[in-house]
């Protein structure tokens, strides 16, 4: 026997699922030069434009001349220096919570946090439609696990009355291919009502929601006893690398102990921690880019409408535009990118079979006349594809 990994290839190739990975020969920013075009980018989860601000990058160059490049150690060894300990402070007054707790990346925060809390003899019931991760991180929790109907606290409700053991509520607080709000009153008082423990991930919430880009939960003024485990990740809207979960002291001294994507892992360079600080306090002050991000997203809303375009109900610069077909996503891709555009098609297995689309990112780094741009070449391309339709047909 061997691996057939030759037939495993073909058969994605065949059935349009085939990824590659686009060069990206130049910092993150609207125009960027990718495998060797240049082009105008609606794809990147920086919405802020924090990525390759000078005051960030300007912070993690002091940080790396004071603290060195690497992380060295787990936190636990000798890992866990000043910068990442001044990061969490400032993550847990950011977020009004007694403490948070600094990962390397979202997704380890993620089975960091749902393994160290259920385990065999509990339950864990995610939202259908949440990250890879939380649903990675429930299946290797050993607790029961249940997906519920998307963003539906009665479907949520009817499982939580079959739940055994401490049991873990677990959301996108924006979901990640869609750009809609997880309904978090609704979910909070399923849970809250059959005690139940509510963690909400809100990777793509902090930063462009909220009044101080406090994301899910302040837009909704929720706090520790509504949502009791709280994740955010520093490297969307935060523009830099990492991720936090916020909670009770009890909660963080919890992950500290058992959870061992936490333990068994090396600290993230401390220089990324300082340029961190910088971009939250950039998140926090200058409200502006929220602002500018806001007129954006309803300007780029009305417009696809008018084109005749499919969107979500997103509030979020995540603008799905659906089309279905795996095939025809990628032509749409590809018509857009021979005039200058560059936006990613999202196909199946990351978003459920026949719901293919153009996830159109928003930046406050875009201009209006960038958007424009992008709402031109779609009307184009939407027409041109319409009759690649009907010649078929
Ligand atoms: C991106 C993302 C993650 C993973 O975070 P990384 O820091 O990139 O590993 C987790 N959850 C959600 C909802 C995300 O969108």
């Amino acid at each position: 026997m061997s691996f057939d990994l030759a037939t495993r290839l073909a058969e994605r190739r065949a059935a349009h699922l085939y990824r590659q990975r686009p060069l990206l020969d130049s910092p993150q920013g609207p125009e960027v030069q990718v495998d060797g075009q240049r082009l105008l980018a609606f794809c990147s989860n920086d919405y802020l434009g924090l990525a390759n601000h000078p005051e960030v990058i300007r912070a993690m160059q002091q940080g790396a001349e004071q603290w060195g490049v690497g992380g060295g150690a787990s936190h636990l060894v000798i890992g866990h220096s000043t910068p990442h300990h001044a990061l969490e402070e400032a993550l847990a007054e950011f977020t009004g919570r007694p403490r948070a707790l600094l990962f390397s990346t979202g997704y380890m925060a993620n089975l960091a946090a749902v393994t160290a809390l259920v385990g065999q003899g509990d339950t864990v019931l995610e939202d259908r439609l949440n990250h890879a991760s939380l649903l990675d991180a429930g299946l290797l929790s050993g607790a029961r696990f249940s997906r519920y109907l998307h963003n539906d606290a009665e479907s949520l409700g009817k499982r939580l009355d079959k739940a055994e053991g401490n049991t873990l509520v677990v959301t996108d607080g924006v979901f990640s291919m869609d750009g809609d709000l997880a309904d978090l009153p609704a979910l909070c008082a399923a849970a809250r009502r059959k005690g139940a423990w509510l963690m909400v991930d809100d990777a793509h919430g902090f930063g462009p929601l909220g009044a101080t880009g406090g994301g899910i939960v302040e837009h909704f003024g929720l706090g520790i006893d509504d949502v009791p485990v709280l994740v955010g990740t520093l490297g969307k809207a935060f523009g830099t690398a990492g991720a936090f979960v916020a909670g009770s002291e009890e909660l963080i001294e919890t992950l500290v102990q058992f959870a061992r994507p936490y333990i068994y892992t090396t600290s993230q360079p401390p220089a990324v921690a300082c340029a961190t600080l910088k971009s939250l306090e950039l998140l926090r002050r200058e409200s502006w880019r929220r602002d500018h991000l806001n007129q954006l997203i309803a300007r780029f809303r009305q417009g696809a409408a008018e084109i005749g375009l499919t969107l979500v109900d997103s509030p979020t610069p995540i603008q799905p535009i659906l089309i279905g077909d795996s095939q025809r996503a990628l032509r749409l891709t590809a018509l857009l990118k021979q005039r200058g555009l560059l936006v990613g098609a999202i196909r199946p297995p990351t978003v459920p079979a026949g719901t293919a689309r153009l996830r159109v990112t928003l930046s406050a780094a875009h201009t209006a006349a960038q958007l424009e741009t992008l709402l031109d070449a779609l009307a184009e391309c939407w027409a041109l594809l319409g009759q690649e339709d009907s010649g078929r047909a």
